[in-house]
């Protein structure tokens, strides 16, 4: 067999060698063949499978947004500017260490706080430094990783005390798959993440194909969106001013295929915009603001309107990218030529 047909083979040329990959680390670290060094996927030997989840489930190999969509919210995807929301709303962490820590809202760490105190869910994977416990997560791949004294690295939260910390930490979405894929795939933990949305897209895709040696992406019990206008984490010795490239690319500002999306509340300093999604994100958001841990406003409707032109130019940017990637003004690379999602990225224009 061709070594082009192996799946870890094609994910190099199709994405990593293509300037495709944001490096999300979906593919990195439950994988003995393929790890994260110095901001970049590397290959690390020679896997012959053809399929593999690696290339399956990367959110920057073919994706069907009509099927994901459907998948997660029971609808083909949406035309509208910030996808499917069931409600917009201005909320805060009641608790203003939470907001002192983020620097903002906090709500999506008083979110998962909440869920985990409730016991909604048993265990958060995120983003700890490399030196603080790792409570039993191993890469399988260390060699690849990043090893310096203060690097990122996998943590599994379930102590409620770890979590604001964590994610209010400026790499706190840089091993968040890292640590999704080290947990033992016998684990039915019930687990509550905070990512970017090309980690939204990578868990959302696994849920539609699960992988036999990871734990089950339906363990995920709870997934918030952080908006992303462009890659905000650092890897070891990566330049600060260079935003990855692949970015460019990349068409989801608020994580339309989350349960609930949040970002920093447009001139509203220690607010969060936050965008419910799912029946999951209803019950976890409701429950926290009864249960007192967040505070909630109705969004005004200058701030949606904000977010609706910066969700769209944040489309028909990637739109213009892809068609120009491609040289064809109807095929998306990896977001393929359906007509409809074509039309629907464009707003429906
Ligand atoms: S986008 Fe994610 S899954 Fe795809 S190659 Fe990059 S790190 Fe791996
Ligand atoms: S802009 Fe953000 S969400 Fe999009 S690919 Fe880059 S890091 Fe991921």
């Amino acid at each position: 067999m061709e070594t082009q047909a192996y799946a870890s083979f094609k994910l190099r040329a199709d994405v990593i060698d293509g300037g495709l990959c944001p490096l999300c680390g979906g593919c990195a670290a439950g994988c003995p063949y393929l790890g994260e060094h110095n901001g970049r996927i590397v290959q690390l030997d020679c896997c012959t499978l053809p399929e593999g989840s690696c290339y399956s489930n990367c959110p920057r190999t073919p994706t069907d947004l009509d099927e994901l969509s459907r998948s997660v919210l029971g609808e083909p995807f949406s035309p509208d500017d910030l996808g499917i929301v069931k409600g917009g709303y201005l909320a805060q962490a009641t608790d203003p260490e939470t907001r002192a820590a983020a620097g903002g809202g906090g709500v999506a760490a008083a979110l998962l706080r909440f869920s985990l105190e409730q016991g909604a869910i048993d265990a958060i994977p995120g983003t700890g430094l490399d030196g603080e416990g790792h409570e039993g997560l191993r890469l399988r791949n260390l060699a690849a990783s990043s090893r310096s004294s203060g690097a990122p690295t996998p943590v599994l939260m379930s102590d409620a005390a770890a979590v604001v910390a964590h994610l209010s930490a400026p790499h706190r979405f840089a091993r968040v798959l890292a640590a999704f894929n080290s947990i033992p795939k016998e684990s039915s933990a019930k687990l509550g993440m905070a990512c970017l949305p090309c980690q939204v897209a990578s868990l959302r895709k696994r849920t539609g194909n699960p992988v036999g040696s990871r734990v089950d992406a339906r363990n995920v019990k709870l997934l918030i969106a952080e908006f992303c206008a462009t890659k905000r984490w650092l890897e070891p010795g990566e330049d600060r001013q260079v935003a990855n490239k692949a970015c460019s690319f990349c068409w989801d500002l608020t994580g339309e295929l989350a349960d609930i999306s949040v970002g920093s509340a447009r001139g509203q300093q220690d607010w969060n915009t936050v965008f419910v999604r799912t029946e999951a994100g209803r019950r976890a958001f409701e429950a926290a603001r009864k249960g007192g841990a967040l505070e909630v406003k109705p969004l005004p409707a200058d701030n949606l309107a904000q977010e609706k032109k910066a969700s769209r130019d944040k489309k028909l940017r990637a739109v213009r990218n892809l068609t120009t990637l491609t040289g064809k003004q109807d095929d998306l690379a990896y977001l393929g030529a359906s007509p409809r999602v074509v039309k629907a990225l464009q707003g429906g224009v």
